[in-house]
């Protein structure tokens, strides 16, 4: 079995108190049966507040508390649970995020979810580009790593505008770019669930943004233009290869495709109204894309679905 990872995946770890936008609020976490059963048999002090604090219904999670806080979260931004019992006593979850892992014929690929922000400094702030760190032998050919491995190829060309990257992604594909306007983009976008109000203060950056603005917008980020770059490779391998058929995997590219540009016209709007738009703003901006459509099922398949509607085929 062959594991992967990009080469930052180790370099990871939580900033815990630092985190301005904490993985423990908001998010209703599902415990696994294993540990669930291991909390039920927990009996310090902290063993009471586990049975006070989780549903035990069918899928076992913890109940949040003011605020959409977890009940384990301390007034430190500390977790009691890891503070009492170890970090090994925490629930899949709680252990493996931001990671996520594919399974794929052959091969496991591991990485970091951009709705973490600590994480999103890695993705993004690659300035070489991102590198995959392959262990184990190839057990077997796999017709979609390999279309991949040549959409990496293509987008990780510095040499050409990313014009041309995109142009030559699609006709690997052998699809073509359905047109949607920023218009279309803030219609769709608004329709889907919100979930914070910051992604709806962001989302008016596409209606208030200037068309004749963008090239300045571009001039700006020239030196920094490998944070698009860094986003789009995220996407594609996290999203790509895992699709369940090639018209599937196709409107996915596009995801990736549309998701830059709109990190990147929600930037050139936020450059046109201040001048400036700084790394810490970028990060924002991709982990919060992340936290509403990436880690929404709901969400991300829409997304999917209306690029698949939209789609303009060649003979794939
Ligand atoms: S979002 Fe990331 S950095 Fe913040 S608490 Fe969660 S894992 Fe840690």
């Amino acid at each position: 079995m062959q594991k992967v990872v990009p080469s930052y995946y180790n370099s990871f770890s939580c900033i815990k108190e630092k985190c301005k936008h904490n993985c423990c609020i908001g998010w209703e976490i599902d415990i696994d049966r294993e540990t669930a059963q291991k909390y039920r048999n927990v009996s310090e002090e902290i063993g009471e507040r586990l049975k006070a604090n989780i549903a035990w219904d069918f899928s076992p999670h913890f109940i949040l508390g003011e605020k959409e806080r977890c009940p384990f979260l301390n007034e430190k931004n500390l977790c009691d649970i890891i503070i009492s019992l170890g970090e090994k006593s925490l629930c899949e979850i709680c252990r493996e995020h931001p990671r996520f892992h594919n399974e794929l014929p052959g091969r496991i690929e591991s990485g970091l979810g951009l709705c973490c922000e600590a994480a999103a400094e890695l993705i993004i702030g690659q300035k070489e580009g991102a590198v995959l760190e392959i262990s184990g032998k190839k057990e077997c050919e796999d017709e979609i790593i390999d279309l991949r491995d040549k959409i990496f190829e293509v987008l990780q060309k510095r040499e050409l505008s990313f014009e041309k990257r995109e142009q030559e992604v699609l006709s690997l594909l052998k699809i073509k770019k359905p047109e949607l306007t920023s218009d279309f983009l803030f219609d769709f976008l608004f329709s889907l669930e919100r979930l914070s109000e910051e992604w709806t203060e962001k989302l008016w950056l596409l209606k208030s943004r200037k068309k004749e603005n963008v090239n300045a917008f571009s001039e700006y980020m020239k030196d920094r233009l490998f944070e698009y770059e860094n986003l789009a490779v995220y996407f594609i391998y996290r999203h790509f290869a895992n699709a369940p058929d090639f018209e599937e995997a196709a409107a996915r590219a596009l995801f990736a495709i549309y998701g830059c540009e709109i990190i990147f016209l929600m930037g050139s709007a936020v450059y046109s109204e201040t001048g400036a738009f700084t790394f810490e703003q970028q990060l924002e901006l991709v982990r919060l894309f992340s936290s509403e459509i990436e880690y929404s099922d709901e969400n991300l398949y829409a997304f999917f679905d209306m690029l698949k509607e939209r789609e303009i085929s060649g003979e794939f």
